[in-house]
């Protein structure tokens, strides 16, 4: 995943790492959640740092 390479100030919440990045398209910052978890692949973007903080603690691997 190319978008990787932009990241920074990831931090880690459980199996869940924040990265900030930058939207090449839109030029904005946002915040990308995913879950590091085997077989779980979560992932969502966030606008802000506590939004994503927030999505990675109240997150909940299906898997068992
Ligand atoms: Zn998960």
């Amino acid at each position: 995943m190319p978008a990787r390479d932009f990241f920074h100030s990831v931090e880690r919440i459980g199996p869940v790492q924040i990265g900030t990045h930058r939207n090449r398209r839109t030029g904005q910052t946002s915040h990308a959640a995913v879950c590091t978890a085997e077989r779980c692949g979560w992932s969502a973007d966030y606008g802000s740092r506590s939004a994503a903080q927030l999505a990675a603690r109240t997150h909940r691997c299906h898997i068992r």
